[in-house]
């Protein structure tokens, strides 16, 4: 999960509806570029591209027994979430102690993802730290099917990461057969960008730190998470330079 910083409000003065933040959230953390131009943007749980649909996520709900009706509007409440992992989460009870989630934490460390399309809690967790890790993935159900009516209706999140998987090992031998080539390595990040799933990515690239870095570059409020050195190894603890409560747990 690319963690990301969202920085402070831009309407201080707090905004009249929800919806009026999207593109606000789309420039501080939602989108991907080459060469300057943005390409895609991203759900802010799952990472896939999200060409429409894509909507403002309530990290406390707004709505429901456990909803905060009063951060509905509020800067620090959002995120950018697809249908799947907003209907996942739905109404549910946020404890921020509870959960690794990419405004606060380096979610980049939390989880590992498999040759199968499947999200785990990283290996070198401890065990407290990989409760938090799958209470996350349970959340917003990055290993679940949508289920309608008792039928699972969709799997893509789970088959697009193993498409996203293929196509990153493919670039990854392209890459390795001219590791200098300029106009390579732009090629790759289009390829990244274009693919979504920065943490696949990143893990397929682990032993290139340079293309690392141009992943980390390529979106934005990445770099600006703090959660990455100048040779894209992650920093844990999240710095939290956006002070969020019960930031920085990994
Ligand atoms: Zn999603």
């Amino acid at each position: 999960m690319r963690p990301c910083k969202r920085g402070d409000s831009p309407k201080p003065q707090g905004f009249t509806h929800y919806r009026d933040a999207f593109d606000h959230l789309l420039n501080a953390i939602g989108k991907g570029y080459s060469q300057g131009k943005p390409i895609a943007q991203y759900c802010s749980y799952c990472e896939r591209v999200i060409v429409t649909n894509l909507a403002v996520e309530h990290l406390q709900p707004k709505d429901g027994p456990d909803g905060r009706p009063d951060l509905k509007n509020e800067w620090a409440n959002f995120l950018l979430a697809c249908v799947n992992c907003n209907s996942s989460k739905g109404n549910k009870a946020v404890n921020f102690n509870e959960l690794f989630l990419p405004d606060r934490d380096n979610t980049f460390l939390a989880f590992d993802y498999d040759t199968n399309g499947v999200v785990a809690p990283a290996a070198g967790l401890t065990d407290e730290q990989k409760s938090l890790a799958q209470r996350t993935i349970d959340l917003v159900g990055l290993n679940a099917g949508i289920v309608n009516n008792g039928t699972v209706v969709s799997k893509d999140r789970r088959n697009q990461r193993i498409n996203a998987y293929l196509s990153a090992i493919d670039s990854l031998e392209d890459f390795k057969s001219d590791p200098n080539n300029e106009a390579l390595k732009r090629a790759t990040v289009k390829s990244m960008v274009t693919s979504g799933y920065f943490s696949i990515w990143m893990k397929v690239f682990n032993d290139y730190p340079e293309m690392k870095s141009n992943f980390i570059n390529a979106h934005n409020g990445t770099r600006e998470s703090g959660c990455f050195d100048g040779l894209a190894d992650a920093i844990s603890p999240h710095p939290n330079t956006d002070n969020l409560d019960c930031g920085g747990k990994i």
